[in-house]
C-alpha cells in the first residue's frame, strides 16, 4: 500500500501492478463453446455469406433488444455507413461530438460533413435543444450517439428531428444490453448500429450490428451489405459481412453476457465506495429507471478542486501501470480534419472531454484491483496540491538538463 507521494511510480516508487491493467478486455468466453462453434462452421464448409451462425447471432440480438431485424456487419463503422447509404443522405449531418471518431469519420469517408452538437451538460448527451439551430438547407440526418452505454433522450430527438423532417438514426457502439425508461436501445428512429468490436462487451473479433422495425431498410441494409444485393441502390453496394468466425465469437460473448454486465457492475459499485469521499471526482450520476452494461468506468476529475487534473492524474496511473483512457478527448470537432475546415466552440463538451477518464474494469479485472486503484488515485488526489507541484519540478529541472 503506498503512503506517501514519494510511494507514487511517476516520482520514482515501484508500480502498483507488474502488468498494464487496461480499461477494455474482451469477456470471459467460453472456449471449449468457440471451438466447437468454429467446428460447426468448417464441418458445414459454410465460412461467411449470411451462414447459420450469423443468422443465429442476429436472432440472438434482435431478441435482446425487441427488435423485428438485425443485420450483422463487419464492423459498427461500417454499420454505420450502409444506414447512412441506405437512407440515401447526403450534405450535412447532425451529431455530438462526444463520441469516438468513427463516429464522424464514417460519415466523412461516404462524403458528408459532420456538424457537431454540443452536450446538455447534466446528461452528457447531445442535447436535443441544440440540434435544431444546426438544421440547413444541406442537413440530410441526425445522428445520436448513447455515451458510455447511456441511452440518450432519443424521444426529444426524435420530435425535433420530426419537426424539421430530418430521419434520425443512433450509434448504439456502446450500448448493447442498455435500456431507458425499461426500453433496450436497438429499436428507436430508422436504425440503430451497435460495435461488435473486441474491446465492446460483446465482441465477435470484429464486427457490428444494425437494427431496425423497419422491412423495407433491413432488406435494403442486407442488399448493401453484399455487393447491392441485386438491389437498385444507386451506391452499389459492398462487402460488409460477417464471417462464421465472427459471428461464433459474437454468439460465444452474447452467452457471457449476464456475467460480463455483472462483473461491470461490481465494478463500478467498488469504484463508487473507494471514490465516494473523494472532492470533486465524480462518476456521472445514474437516472432513475436506467440499466447500463457498465462496460466503461469514467470519471470525472475537477483540477479546482483538488490541484490534480486529467492528464496529471492519467500519468500517475499510467506510470502504476494503470492504463486509464482518456475517452472522449480531444472530442471529434478537434480533431484533423474538421477543426480546420469549420473550427466550432462547444463549450460544455470541451469541458467535460477536458475532465474525463475511463478507468480500467470488464471481467480482466476484479473489484481487489479495482481498490486498488483507488488506492493510488486517493493518494494523488489528497495531496494534490503537492503532488502537482513536485512533478512540475522534475519536469523543469528534466527539461534544463544536468548541469554542465
Ligand atoms: C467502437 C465505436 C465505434 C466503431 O465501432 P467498430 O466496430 O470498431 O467499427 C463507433 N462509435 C463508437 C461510439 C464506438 O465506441
Amino acid at each position: 500500500m503506498k503512503n506517501s507521494l514519494g510511494d507514487l511510480a511517476l516520482l520514482g516508487g515501484e508500480p502498483e501492478f507488474d502488468d498494464p491493467i487496461y480499461v477494455g478486455r474482451p469477456t470471459n468466453i467460453n472456449r471449449e463453446d468457440l471451438f466447437r462453434r468454429l467446428g460447426l462452421a468448417l464441418d458445414r464448409q459454410w465460412l461467411t455469406n449470411d451462414g447459420p451462425l450469423c443468422r443465429a447471432l442476429e436472432e440472438r440480438i434482435a431478441d435482446l433488444v425487441s427488435v423485428k431485424h438485425c443485420v450483422a456487419v463487419s464492423s459498427g463503422t461500417v454499420g454505420l455507413q450502409l444506414v447512412i447509404r441506405a437512407l440515401g443522405l447526403t450534405g450535412e449531418i447532425i451529431m455530438p461530438s462526444m463520441t469516438f471518431i468513427a463516429t464522424a469519420h464514417a460519415a466523412r469517408w461516404l462524403g458528408l460533413d459532420p456538424r457537431f452538437c454540443d452536450i446538455d451538460p447534466v446528461t452528457r448527451q447531445i442535447d436535443p435543444d441544440l440540434i435544431g439551430v444546426l438544421v440547413t438547407p444541406r442537413t440530410s440526418a441526425v445522428l445520436g450517439v448513447h455515451l458510455w452505454g447511456r441511452v440518450c433522450d432519443t424521444d426529444r430527438i426524435g420530435a425535433v428531428s420530426e419537426t424539421h423532417g430530418l430521419p434520425v438514426f443512433y450509434d448504439a457502439a456502446h450500448a448493447i444490453g442498455c435500456t431507458r425508461s425499461g426500453r433496450p436501445a436497438g429499436g428507436a428512429g430508422a436504425a440503430e448500429v451497435f460495435s461488435l468490436h473486441a474491446t465492446k462487451v460483446v465482441g465477435a473479433f470484429e464486427g457490428g450490428a444494425v437494427t431496425t422495425n423497419d422491412d423495407g431498410l433491413a432488406e435494403l441494409l442486407r442488399g448493401l451489405r453484399t455487393f447491392g444485393g441485386g438491389g437498385s441502390s444507386p451506391w452499389g453496394g459492398t462487402n460488409a459481412k460477417m464471417s462464421e468466425a465472427s459471428a461464433a465469437m459474437g454468439l460465444c460473448s452474447l452467452d457471457v453476457l449476464k456475467k460480463s454486465v455483472e462483473d461491470n457492475q461490481s465494478n463500478l459499485d467498488a469504484y463508487r465506495t473507494y471514490l465516494a469521499d473523494i472532492p470533486g471526482l465524480l462518476p456521472p450520476p445514474d437516472l432513475p429507471g436506467e440499466a447500463g452494461n457498465h462496460q466503461y468506468a469514467v470519471v470525472e476529475v475537477f483540477a479546482e478542486e483538488t490541484g490534480v487534473d486529467r492528464d496529471l492524474l492519467r500519468q500517475v496511473l499510467l506510470a502504476e501501470n494503470i492504463v486509464a483512457k482518456p475517452y472522449f478527448s480531444p472530442p471529434c470537432h478537434l480533431h484533423a480534419p474538421y477543426v480546420a475546415q469549420r473550427p466550432v466552440r462547444l463549450p460544455h463538451t470541451e469541458a467535460l472531454a477536458a475532465r474525463t477518464l475511463a478507468l480500467p474494469t470488464g471481467s480482466a479485472v476484479g473489484t481487489r484491483e479495482v481498490r486498488r486503484i483507488c488506492s493510488v488515485i486517493r493518494l494523488a488526489l489528497s495531496r494534490g496540491r503537492a503532488l502537482a507541484e513536485r512533478h512540475r519540478s522534475a519536469v523543469s529541472n528534466h527539461r534544463k538538463g544536468p548541469r554542465p
